[in-house]
């Protein structure tokens, strides 16, 4: 029970990697507030499922890129236990389109949920984590923030704004004992890559080194390492969970 007494907020938990992360944390004794936008009957079973490892649960609905939802979750999350030691910035979107036909709202949809989101939940979870002096902050970018992909300029760039986001901010919270990660992933077989084709799948599995598709695990393991007292002398990392994708 290494994270017994720990409050960690999941944005994004209710499905998907978010919900293996949410469910991994609580495995390791962390109370867990479960962020979604819609689906209340996901994040309802994940809070249900946490709660098997007999921790506490709190689902707040909340739109990470409007502020207003986001200073809500913070207060929200203080409530449970008056701290937030971990915060897994895991919620986002994707909208693809090549270039030449992208229309700037998918533009700027993605780059207001994944990025903005992600710059405001460290924001005002900050607060609190000076004051306590401790934090871990992880988030999610992606191997294709590193790399960039055909058909995902808006979200490649809202990835490869996450790693300048945790890389400066790891700079700026290293003396105040918070740690600041990111986690990318390569192909995780959640509902965001389901709508592939199997062709497409297919392509994408034989640029695999490992020739498999990644679990929500795989990644929920990479974030617990984070999380964990294991890796307090560790910041401003990117930990690629990609099957070796971008090797
Ligand atoms: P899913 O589409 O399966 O789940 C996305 C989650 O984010 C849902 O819980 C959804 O809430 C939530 N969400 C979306 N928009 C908002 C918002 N504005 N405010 C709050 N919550 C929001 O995604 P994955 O589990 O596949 O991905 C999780 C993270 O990992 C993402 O950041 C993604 O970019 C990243 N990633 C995923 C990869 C993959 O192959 N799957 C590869 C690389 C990175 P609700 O349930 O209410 O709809």
């Amino acid at each position: 029970m290494l994270l017994k007494g720990q409050t960690a907020i999941v944005t994004g938990g209710g499905r998907g990697i978010g919900r293996a992360i949410a469910l991994k944390l609580a495995s390791l004794g962390a109370d867990i507030v479960i962020n979604y936008t819609s689906n209340d009957s996901a994040a309802k079973e994940t809070a249900k499922e946490c709660e098997k490892f007999a921790v506490k649960t709190l689902l707040v609905q909340a739109n990470i890129s409007i502020e207003e939802d986001c200073e809500k979750l913070i207060s929200e999350a203080l409530e449970l236990n008056g701290r937030i030691d971990i915060l897994v910035n895991n919620a986002g979107i994707t909208r693809d389109n090549i270039m030449l036909s992208m229309k700037t709202a998918e533009f700027d949809d993605v780059i207001n949920t994944n990025l903005r989101g992600t710059y405001l939940c460290m924001k005002k979870a900050l607060k609190p984590m000076l004051k306590q002096k401790y934090g871990r902050i992880i988030s999610l970018s992606s191997v294709v923030g590193l790399r960039g992909n055909v058909g995902q300029a808006n979200y490649s760039a809202s990835k490869a704004g996450i790693i300048g986001l945790t890389k400066s901010l790891a700079k700026e919270m290293a003396a105040r004992n918070i740690t600041v990660n990111a986690v990318a992933p390569g192909f995780i077989g959640t509902d965001m890559t389901d709508a592939m084709t199997d062709a497409a799948k297919e392509k994408m599995i034989a640029e695999i080194p490992c020739k498999r598709i990644g679990e929500p695990e795989d990644v929920a393991n990479a974030v617990s390492f984070f999380a964990s007292p294991d890796a307090s002398y560790i910041t401003g990392q990117v930990l690629c969970v990609d099957g070796g994708m971008a090797v």
